[in-house]
């Protein structure tokens, strides 16, 4: 399989180009996909598996459909969602996401898709302005989230896109509690991705409480 039988915007396949992702990966081959149709999808990879970029594009995908359908207004969004365990994580990941996000509107043929990164350590007032802006993903560490969520700085009423990364490391952390109310702020139905590296019967059962009939890819 190639990238280019995926039904990729140009601007996307010469991103991957650029980045010297020349030939999807395993997980990218099952995944994308599944992904990419808007199932829900339990994924076990490890890092280096090309895990990102799965949940990645797809998010990406979403949101620009999403936009040209419906442009945001002031205020709305976020659509999509990235919960990581640690800040390092979520700061990789944002950075990954913006960049393909930049790559997809850099020749004006897409409307421009902005990004928040929610994590401790970053001025809350900067995240509550960005948020009035508009913004369509969000990359967040539960705690921060949690703080935004219940002190009404935003909400998760058109958020239909939630991907849930080293989702065991996650719940090993103790941010279960955290994640589960993050889920119930959810109004509308969502497609959720999660990904694992380890798959114990705890991260089962949590994955089975959070996804609709998902696939499963394991590499
Ligand atoms: P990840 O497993 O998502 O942490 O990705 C590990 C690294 O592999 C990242 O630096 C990606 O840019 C890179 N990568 C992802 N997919 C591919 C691919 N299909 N071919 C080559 N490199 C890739």
């Amino acid at each position: 399989r190639h990238f280019q039988d995926m039904k990729l915007p140009e601007p996307i396949l010469k991103y991957l180009k650029e980045k010297n992702i020349e030939k999807p990966s395993p997980i990218q081959i099952q995944g994308l996909p599944v992904a990419l149709t808007g199932r829900d999808m339990i994924g076990i990879a490890f890092t280096g598996s090309g895990k990102t970029l799965t949940f990645s594009l797809p998010l990406v995908m979403f949101a620009l459909e999403a936009e040209v359908r419906l442009p945001l207004s002031q205020g709305e969004g976020p659509i999509g969602m990235i919960i990581c365990p640690s800040r390092e994580l979520a700061r990789q990941t944002f950075d990954g996401l913006n960049d393909m996000a930049h790559a997809l509107t850099k020749g004006g043929d897409y409307p421009e898709l902005r990004s928040l990164l929610c994590i401790g350590g970053i001025n809350m007032r900067d995240q509550q302005d960005a948020f009035q802006k508009g913004i369509h993903m969000v990359v967040a560490t539960p705690g921060r989230l949690m703080d935004l969520l219940n002190k009404k700085k935003f909400n998760l009423d058109n958020c239909k896109f939630l991907c849930m990364d080293e989702a065991d490391r996650m719940i090993d952390m103790g941010f279960e509690e955290d994640v589960r109310n993050i889920m119930s702020y959810f109004k509308s139905q969502r497609q959720t991705l999660l990904f694992s590296a380890t798959m114990p019967k705890k991260i089962q059962d949590f994955a089975l409480s959070a996804l609709v009939k998902p696939m499963v890819v394991n590499v």
